[in-house]
């Protein structure tokens, strides 16, 4: 060690360096206080501090990488400082191969080292290295045996199906073995409605507005109730990591309403992309100009009163002033909606509703085919981009393999959205007329029924000269320059 009160030289050049980490040492003492011990240590030594340098280091063994640290060896190299000072050498070093490298530089830069909790360390000598060598090792087997025992008794519960612990799993009592009946009626009410086409944030309005709290005692966000629906512990699994073990406590649901449950889920998915689901209105997307058989787009319409109504306009330009259609035609919304929603319920109060709901009942096991053939097909995509990435495909054989794939694709998106619309006349409940069910049902279904029934609705342009009719007594509108394109 060299000595510090030589008075001919210049004070040694000493770097304090300190680390927050989880591990039992870093907790019982902040950073604030590690700092000041070591440098009370610094002083009484008679070093100067020339450099302060602190990694927050909170996941201990992570291997993350550490500025602090990887300048302080830095400084040690380029012989800028002649001494470290740290709490404890378990501050310094995470493992042993850190630890040979650190000892390899005190060597050959003739660095000292002290340390407040292990006091001076000299690793100038074989004894003062063997020292530093066993804090490293003790220090690194607590950790390491305390993550071990964790890990296995955590692996254990979960083969034995037993609760992860933590926060009461909503539908059961807090050691989450036991059903609580009301709770789980909730659970199983969530997950019919959400096959049945309800969405999770209409789910979550209906929850609040009845007063059922969350297991915590909150009001329910549409996250909450998708959270709580899709949990593999409903039908009696307890997933550890990637794998899943069969659990000890009883489940809510069947497998088979399980199974439902994640076709209705990727049936949402699938359909999505057709008319889009994040739409306010009821019939955006359906309507067409007759003139040029553009879709049209909803516009505020001025009323002689000076109010904005909803409309549909053909529009002459897209947003970058692309041609896009004639941009003749502009129809007001709300008389078309109702006119449209006359039509659905008289079409279906006739009995091809019956046919409809037969056809649909016997597609179910189709549409699980096109759904599990459409995970394929998105795969092969993913596949073929891979096969590019790596230069097994050249450009030319890419685009050609791309584009058959992303057709097929295509085709089945027709084909799953053309059975997933069908299945949800399925789901208006025995008992209920397709009106009342309409009533009670939010955007999503109502727009999925419509998908069901309706191809395209055409708007007609007014014939010059010829006065509007007054529609159901509220506005100049005429049913006849209406055309709706059925599907069914
Ligand atoms: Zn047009």
């Amino acid at each position: 060690m060299r000595s510090s009160n030589t008075p001919s030289q210049s004070p040694i050049q000493a770097a304090i360096y300190t680390r927050i980490s989880s591990d039992r040492r870093g907790t019982a003492l902040g950073v604030q206080r590690q700092q000041e011990a070591c440098r009370e240590l610094t002083e009484r030594n008679g070093w100067q501090v020339m450099a302060v340098l602190e990694d927050n280091d909170l996941s201990a063994y992570s291997g993350k990488h550490r500025p602090a640290y990887a300048r302080l060896l830095e400084l040690m190299e380029t012989g800028q400082l002649q001494a470290v000072v740290a709490l404890h050498t378990d501050r310094l070093h995470r493992s042993p191969m850190e630890m040979e490298k650190f000892i390899d530089i005190c060597d050959r830069q003739n660095i000292s080292v002290a340390t407040v909790q292990a006091g001076p360390i000299d690793l100038s000598t074989a004894s003062g290295r063997m020292g530093a060598r066993v804090y490293s090792a003790v220090a690194r087997h607590e950790v390491e045996h305390a993550i071990e025992r964790q890990r296995a008794a955590k692996l254990q519960a979960a083969k034995s199906g037993k609760p992860s612990g933590g926060n009461r799993p909503y539908g059961y009592e807090q050691n989450g073995m036991v059903i609580i009946e009301h709770e789980a009626a909730v659970v199983r009410e969530v997950i019919d409605r959400f096959i049945a086409g309800d969405s999770w944030r209409t789910i979550a309005i209906d929850l609040n507005s009845r007063d059922i709290p969350t297991a915590k005692g909150n009001k329910w966000t549409p996250i909450n109730v998708r959270n709580v629906a899709v949990r593999p512990r409903n039908v009696g699994i307890r997933v550890h990591n990637e794998d899943r073990y069969p659990a000890a406590w009883p489940p809510l649901i069947s497998q088979d309403k399980w199974e439902d449950l994640q076709l209705a889920i990727k049936r949402g998915q699938a359909v999505y992309g057709q008319r889009g689901t994040g739409r306010r209105h009821l019939l955006s997307g359906f309507v067409y100009c007759s003139i040029c058989d553009q879709r049209m787009h909803i516009v505020n319409s001025a009323t002689r009163g000076g109010d904005y109504v909803p409309a549909f306009a053909c529009r002459k330009y897209d947003i970058n002033k692309e041609p896009l259609g004639c941009g003749k035609l502009k129809r007001r919304m709300p008389p078309l909606e109702e006119l449209v929603l006359d039509a659905v319920m008289y079409r279906l109060s006739t009995p091809r509703l019956d046919d409809l709901i037969a056809s649909s009942e016997s597609a179910a096991p189709e549409l699980k085919q096109f759904i599990r053939d459409r995970d394929v097909q998105t795969e092969r995509l993913n596949e073929i981009l891979d096969l590019y990435s790596t230069g097994e495909l050249d450009f030319s054989e890419y685009k050609t393999a791309k584009a058959s794939a992303a057709a097929h694709l295509e085709e089945l998106d027709k084909q799953i959205a053309d059975h997933a619309g069908r299945r949800t006349l399925v789901n208006i409940p025995a008992g209920q007329t397709v009106q009342e069910t309409w009533d009670k049902s939010d955007l999503k279904w109502r727009r999925e029924l419509l998908d069901t029934l309706i191809e395209k609705i055409y708007i007609d342009p007014r014939q010059p000269g010829k006065a509007m009719p007054v529609f159901k007594g509220k506005y100049r509108f005429d049913p006849n320059l209406i055309r709706i394109i059925w599907r069914a």
